[in-house]
């Protein structure tokens, strides 16, 4: 209402974003406005390649621009371990700390009756075709540690168990209903170290 339309709308695009509310929404609009073009065109550019050009790996989920990603296939790593993690940024997480070199299963989600969100709904489905397929040792349950995430790892290691596969719990020692991706080095490979047999 109060500004003019292309303005508006920029503040209505930076609102769509996770944590932005009307004040810094417009705070940020206003602040495009004094870029130089050139900037902003490789904003925009920026934004436009890495939604078309990234896409899902179709073996374990996580977040990459080739196809299978990187961790993927590379044969270096232990392919007898896959860590199962909620989201590609716990992938990140783990990944920084160096100290991990098995695979991933990225569920994109966790189990939440609340919100409707079924197994069938998240990665666990590929998660058992991989089991069966490949010859995976231990599967690391690394989902957050908050009750999602925890009835996420029991669904899965009641389903798994069965089939003698080692299914493990990473310590506890993260906080308590926070990200995985939010631990810190020190804490995630603690947590890792201290996982228990479910
Ligand atoms: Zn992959």
């Amino acid at each position: 209402m109060y500004y003019p339309e292309p303005i508006s709308k920029l503040i209505d695009s930076f609102m769509k974003l996770p944590g932005i509310g009307p004040k810094t929404a417009s705070r940020l609009a206003f602040f495009v406005l004094t870029m130089k073009e050139e900037t902003v065109l490789d904003f925009a550019k920026a934004l436009i390649n890495a939604k078309r050009d990234l896409t899902y790996c179709s073996v374990c989920g996580h977040i990459t621009d080739r196809e299978p990603c990187y961790i993927c296939s590379d044969q270096s790593r232990d392919r007898s371990v896959v860590c199962v993690v909620q989201d590609s940024k716990d992938v990140i997480a783990m990944e920084k700390m160096k100290e991990y070199h098995g695979l991933y299963h990225v569920l994109q989600g966790s189990i939440s009756p609340m919100e409707g969100v079924g197994p069938e709904d998240i990665n666990i489905p590929s998660l058992l075709k991989r089991l069966q397929n490949e010859e995976i040792k231990e599967l690391i349950l690394a989902t957050n540690p908050n009750i999602e995430g925890e009835a996420t790892a029991m669904y899965i290691s009641k389903l798994v168990k069965p089939s003698g596969i080692k299914v493990t719990r990473i310590a506890h020692g993260l906080p308590v209903g926070g990200d995985l991706e939010y631990a810190d080095e020190v804490t995630l490979s603690k947590a890792l170290e201290g996982r228990r047999e479910l």
